[in-house]
């Protein structure tokens, strides 16, 4: 039901007292290796809630490229579309200070291996999907080569991050085009941009997608169309760790969008998603049950 195109990482997690500037070294606690990227991300945090669901990736033949794969299994993502080979699985280096600051050094890898040719080759993987989910840590051509093997009827959600221009045919395809405030003014452009979210939703409806949704933390989303604006409010909760809410949000939304939810209806549930996954450490890890949504 639902195929994510997107990117595959292992996070390698190391506690230090102080980041280390050039020249320097210092020391840190025990490394931590956590399944990350945000294509992985999506479709762990959709399985885990109970979508049919199916993730086109790469990641290298070695150890991170095993853990990532087996990820998606224990969450119940069907890893046919997952592609082995190529160059080193993706890595992101991070190191986080007491205060919760931290560097990160990305390695694509396999990531930016994720060829044009590739998605075409999965093309009946991509035209049997009600719901196509992509962002964009894998290159921008193969996001906008799946796109044109979409099945008729079936709906494209884009979480374009890392922000970047984006081309017509992409933009026109999104319903709904998915991004948070920096997202949002690095799209626009900084002069358009100004403060207010329904400007933001306003402006970038004009760019061509037929939906937006814009995220908003713990204020929760604005989603717009043709129709007009609607605020969706967030839930209350104590955030402990916002990585990967924004992907368990856009995943949750493309699933019930695909069940046949009206988007506003979808961005609701997927609040309530967002708002269990901050509550929690961790990205993957984070992600809810469906059950464990229904108590929110
Ligand atoms: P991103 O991670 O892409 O910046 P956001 O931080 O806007 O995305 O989070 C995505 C969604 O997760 C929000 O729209 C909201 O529904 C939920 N969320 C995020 N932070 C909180 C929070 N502190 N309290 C409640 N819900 C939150």
């Amino acid at each position: 039901d639902l195929l994510v195109v997107g990117s595959a990482n292992a996070d390698l997690v190391i506690g230090v007292q102080r980041r280390p500037a050039a020249g320097e070294t210092v020391l840190g606690s025990d490394l931590a290796t956590h399944p990350g990227g945000k294509g992985a991300n999506q479709a762990v945090a959709a399985a885990r809630l109970g979508a049919r669901t199916a993730l086109l990736a790469r990641v290298g033949d070695d150890a991170h490229g095993r853990l990532l794969l087996e990820a998606q299994r224990a969450a119940g993502v069907d890893p046919a579309g997952v592609l082995v080979g190529g160059a080193p699985t993706g890595v992101a280096l991070i190191t986080v200070d007491p205060s919760g600051d931290n560097s990160i050094v990305v390695s694509p890898g396999a990531n930016g291996r994720l060829t044009p040719e590739d998605a075409r080759a999965a093309a009946g993987l991509i035209g049997s999907a009600r719901v196509v989910s992509a962002q964009l840590e894998v290159p921008l051509e193969t996001v906008v080569e799946a796109v044109r093997h979409l099945a008729e009827g079936s709906r494209f959600v884009l979480n374009p991050s890392p922000p970047r221009e984006l081309p017509q045919e992409l933009l026109a395809a999104c319903d709904p085009l998915i991004v948070n405030e920096h997202e949002a003014k690095v799209i626009l452009g900084g002069d358009e941009a100004g403060d207010d979210p329904e400007d933001w939703a306003r402006a970038l409806l004009a760019r061509g997608p037929r939906s937006v949704v814009v995220t908003l933390g713990a204020e929760g989303a604005l989603v717009a169309s043709a129709d007009g604006a609607v605020r969706v409010p967030s839930v209350k909760v104590d955030a402990v760790d916002t990585t990967g809410a924004g992907d368990a949000f856009t995943a949750a939304l493309a699933w019930r969008l695909g069940a046949g939810a009206s988007l506003a209806e979808a961005a609701a549930y997927a609040a309530r998603v967002g708002a269990v996954a901050v509550t929690r450490r961790g990205a993957q890890e984070s992600y809810p049950t469906a059950d464990e949504v229904e108590a929110v």
